[in-house]
């Protein structure tokens, strides 16, 4: 089985700038081009992975600071798994990509690099993405700047908020 969310880079997610959590950090600011949240609901938010495994790898969380899934309330969950969906329909229109990774991990053993704030990886995958995985390097890539994906993704999140029937 093929490791989901690039474990070997934990360290880099794991010490952010500073101290504390950079999901808490973020939600501090105004959603925008400086801290990359593209969308902030009553419970969650959805806000672009800094450390992107692919172009648009997004992050969907709880506004709470909670790493615990069972702690997790009703509405938290519901809200999170209607953003993974808008998560996934922005990206469909932003990309067009073949597939999809949506998953979490629960824990450090489990590859999470940040324990402490829950958070589901929206990834969009592409037939062959995986040929230029660099296992044994610690970094790659990213084909596009992630400024530039905000952008583009918020773009179309604006036009499904604007006609949910799409
Ligand atoms: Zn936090």
């Amino acid at each position: 089985m093929k490791l989901l969310w690039a474990p070997w880079r934990t360290k880099y997610v794991s010490n952010p700038d500073g101290e504390g959590c950079f999901l808490c950090q973020a939600l501090q600011e105004k959603d925008g081009i400086k801290n990359f949240i593209l969308y902030r609901g009553k419970y969650s938010f959805i806000i672009m992975n800094l450390f992107p495994y692919n172009s648009g790898h997004l992050m969907v969380a709880p506004l709470r600071h909670e790493g615990d899934f069972l702690k997790i309330r009703e509405e938290e969950l519901q809200e999170m798994m209607h953003l993974s969906q808008l998560s996934i329909k922005s990206l469909k229109g932003a990309y067009h990509p073949h597939a999809f990774n949506l998953g979490m991990n629960l824990g450090k053993a489990a590859g999470a690099g940040l324990v402490d704030h829950l958070h589901i990886h929206v990834l969009p995958r592409w037939e062959g993405d995986t040929n230029f995985l660099p296992v044994f390097s610690e970094t790659k890539v990213i084909p596009e700047d992630i400024k530039e994906s905000y952008l583009k993704i918020r773009k179309h999140l604006e036009i499904l908020l604007k006609n949910p029937e799409k």
